[in-house]
């Protein structure tokens, strides 16, 4: 079988990272079958829906390296398609017009309620050999209902929440065309799914109510349902539904942040799935491991702790080269010149173990790049204590001697330290502060290898004037 998903987000409201997942399951199991990935867009809630949302989905997969085959496909322009279907739907006697106005059917739903029943249409206008039809009233633009199975039940194998059954009993007659001819959501999807041989539905799991009546369309329009996968929920650190309201971030947010999509994608891969215990693995690796069987069936939890750890880690094996290229932008937003001053991608290398995004880094790089806040008397008096400023003179001299290499200045310090008898800490962080006013950052040899010979002398040279 020729494997076929799709990724079919609504571009309503707040995309978070949660949504993402959604597409990156999908993507993973038509990468991992050598299948086709689909990206549908459902916009026919023509209220709700906006181009920053399409705007978001699509860069945030871009972003995250999740290829699609086909699409974006929108279904704004499938509508012909849709009212094809339901016409032909309509001359094969699968659906049928129902005009119960909406007064009627609010009355037949109180009164459904007050018996303690399940509300429910009543199957008014559904023709049946032999019944004899009401008469249609004038001036009101019927629905079009699709006839859904009487008896019976809906099964499927679902690949994650295992066999579910539900009787026919419990589903109604599904509108699938509103008074105005637009189709409605459910029915959309089954004429995409059929149409675009869609083998496996791989969605979140608010859908799977939705599930039992799209089979039923589906078989109606003499298609076999695909897998259906319902994937838990993603709940935000507290516990909650992730929602904007409380605090969920969209992927352009954590783009922002300082993350790396690599970082983003292992992320939100472990958010439900899992592969024995492994925790950190590239693209690559989570393409061939995927499948199904592993998915989760227990809500997974948002954890931003995890998250950034993870950050840290893929920063860490980051090669210098492409990290410096990613840490650039915002190095410039802090208002760094690359171009000018210590080779960046040396100062990316050398602060890149201690950061957990790329924002640290471009803090860190301020440092090389700026110049260092004036000191006062007090915060030198503070930071370069008299009984250090013989040796401190000292190795001013001995690093204006000093080859320019890591080995050559650690020679320096050493010298300085034996003929001063003093341990490192007691001289490394006077020099830490003396060229950056504050004592965190990296070792101080390769610091000055970084800076360059001249800025640091002129930076210690300063302080002992
Ligand atoms: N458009 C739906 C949503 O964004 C997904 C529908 C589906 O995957 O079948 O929640």
């Amino acid at each position: 079988m020729h494997i076929r998903t799709r990724f079919a987000p609504s571009p309503t409201g707040f995309i978070h990272l949660g949504n993402l997942r959604s597409a990156l399951y999908p993507w993973a199991f038509a990468r991992h079958n050598r299948g086709d990935f689909i990206l549908r867009i459902e916009d026919t809630d023509l209220e709700r829906s906006t181009q920053e949302a399409v705007d978001v989905i699509i860069e945030g997969m871009a972003w995250l390296g999740l290829d699609i085959d086909e699409g974006p496909i929108y279904q704004m322009q499938r509508i012909d398609r849709y009212r094809e279907v339901i016409k032909q739907m309509l001359d094969d006697g699968l659906a049928y017009p129902c005009y119960m106005s909406e007064d009627e059917l609010n009355h037949l739903r109180d009164q459904q309620m007050a018996n303690k029943e399940k509300p429910r249409y009543n199957g008014l206008w559904r023709p049946e050999p032999g019944k004899t039809m009401p008469p249609i009233p004038e001036g009101i633009q019927p629905v079009i209902r699709f006839k859904n199975p009487i008896g019976g039940s809906v099964v499927w194998e679902d690949a994650v929440k295992g066999r579910i059954e539900i009787s026919n009993d419990e589903l109604d007659d599904l509108i699938i065309a509103r008074p105005d001819g637009t189709p409605t959501y459910n029915f959309c999807v089954v004429v995409d799914d059929l149409d675009m041989n869609i083998t496996h539905v791989i969605r979140g799991n608010d859908h799977v109510n939705n599930t039992p009546r799209q089979i039923n369309i589906m078989r109606a329009l003499g298609g076999a349902p695909p897998v259906y996968a319902h994937l838990p929920t993603v709940l935000n650190d507290s516990g909650e539904k992730m929602s904007k309201r409380n605090g969920a971030m969209s992927v352009r947010d954590y783009q922002k942040a300082g993350y790396l999509p690599e970082a983003i994608l292992n992320y939100l891969a472990r958010l439900g799935w899992s592969h024995g215990d492994a925790e950190v693995f590239t693209k690559e690796q989570f393409v061939n491991w995927f499948d199904l069987d592993s998915l989760g069936r227990s809500p997974a939890q948002h954890n931003p702790e995890k998250l950034l750890w993870l950050n840290h880690q893929y920063i860490q094996q980051a090669d210098p080269v492409q990290l410096a290229e990613a840490t650039k932008p915002f190095a410039h937003e802090l208002g760094i010149n690359t171009e000018s001053g210590p080779n960046f991608v040396e100062v990316v290398a050398l602060l890149k173990d201690r950061a957990n995004t790329l924002i640290e880094i471009a803090e860190g790089a301020k440092l090389f790049y700026l110049p260092p806040p004036d000191l006062s008397k007090e915060q030198i008096d503070a930071n370069i204590p008299a009984a250090v400023v013989p040796a401190f003179i000292d190795l001013i001299e001995a690093i204006r001697e000093a080859p320019e290499t890591k080995e050559g200045y650690g020679a320096a310090f050493k010298q300085v330290l034996s003929q001063h008898q003093l341990k490192m800490p007691a001289l490394a962080m006077p020099v830490r502060y003396a060229l950056f006013a504050t004592t965190q950052a990296p070792a101080i040899d390769s610091v000055l290898v970084v800076l360059g010979k001249e800025e640091a002398l002129n930076r210690l040279s300063k302080v002992v004037q």
